[in-house]
């Protein structure tokens, strides 16, 4: 049986154009701005949409990813069988 990839939906692009992309982590406020050409940002699909997330936000998304996984193993290995 091959393993189930389960983070498919999830990539990193580096835009060649200049088409605007928001940045979903900040939309609104001082901090709003667009990924743009050259930006290689976190890209999270969600049903038909495209969630885009600048390197600085990725770096959050990931590091709460890397926690979650690290707590699953845990919890996983917690339960595993004694080996003899
Ligand atoms: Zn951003």
């Amino acid at each position: 049986m091959p393993t189930k990839a389960v983070l498919r939906h999830i990539s990193i692009e580096t835009p060649r154009t200049n088409h605007q992309r928001k940045c979903s982590a900040h939309q609104r406020g001082k901090k709003a701005h667009h990924i743009l050409k050259g930006d290689t940002h976190l890209v999270i699909v969600e049903g038909d949409d495209k969630i885009r997330y600048c390197r600085e936000a990725a770096t959050e998304i990931l590091d709460q990813a890397q926690r979650d996984l690290d707590a699953l193993r845990l919890q996983l290995d917690r339960t595993a069988p004694a080996s003899a």
